[in-house]
Formats: structure tokens, sequence, C-alpha cells
């Protein structure tokens, strides 16, 4: 398997345990060096917070075990496209690398809807996209028909 992909079978694992727990199946990992140092899924129902994304929660862990707010040499694996907030808040961590399973046709800010690291910002990411595709989306699907037939 190759390496971008163990990631994120690592962020679909965290989005299925978001989906039992009846959040919307979003996973996230950070790694450094070949380490993961931060995991995130999202818990906005458990949470009841706005900014509890899967990435939100993947970048404090990350400050928190490096006992630093800046990520520059690290990558980012998330299952779905980030949306606007979670774009600035990779903006703002200078995390150099992000790979993304999902397209986000609702909310991505890396292409989906419009595209945030294609602007004049400092420290813009390398972004590669598709990684795991059908199964990250796959995951948020089933969880949405299984709302839909209230199973
Ligand atoms: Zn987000």
């Amino acid at each position: 398997m190759r390496w971008e992909e163990r990631y994120m079978r690592r962020a679909l694992e965290l989005a299925q345990e978001a989906a039992e727990c009846g959040e919307v199946p979003v996973g996230c990992v950070i790694v450094l060096h070949g380490e993961i140092v931060g995991e995130g899924r999202n818990r906005r129902e458990e949470r009841q917070r706005t900014s509890s994304h899967a990435e939100m929660e993947a970048i404090e862990a990350a400050n928190a075990r490096l006992g630093s707010w800046r990520l520059s040499e690290a990558e980012l694996y998330v299952t779905l496209e980030p949306c606007p907030m979670c774009a600035g808040a990779i903006l703002n961590a200078r995390i150099g690398r992000v790979y993304y399973g999902a397209r986000d046709r609702a909310m991505g800010a890396v292409g989906g809807v419009s595209n945030l690291f294609m602007e004049d910002y400092p420290n813009c990411p390398a972004v590669v996209g598709g990684i795991l595709a059908e199964e990250c989306a796959a995951v948020l699907q089933r969880f949405f028909s299984e709302l839909r037939t209230g199973e």
C-alpha cells in the first residue's frame, strides 16, 4: 500500500468512528516525519461546537503534542476536502502539504467551490486530492442514506 493511502486509511477509520457516533463522517490525521502526531474526527454534534471539524481537532492535538502552533513540516490527511474554516486553519498552522479524499461540492475550499490555496497567501500548502476518494465518499454516502431511511 502506498504510504499516503496508509495515513488516509487511518483517517477513514476515524471517519467511521464518527459515523458510529452519529456525526457526519470525516476523519483527519497529521503526520510529521512519518509519525502521526495528531488525530481528529468530526465532533460537531457531541460538542455542539461549530468549529469541531476533524481538521481543527487534529491541528489542536498536533499543537498540544508538539508544543507548537507551527506545523510547517507536517502533512495533513483528511477524508473530505477542507472547508474555508479548516483551510484557513491550515494556512495559519503553515502546514506544508495536504492530502484529501473526496471532493466537497457544497463547502470545499480547495477546488470544490473555491480554492483558497490558489490565492496569494503566504505558506500555501501543496495539495493532492483524490486519495482513496471512492472510499472516502462512500462512508459519507452510507451515512446520509442511513439517515434518510432512519436506520
Ligand atoms: Zn472544516
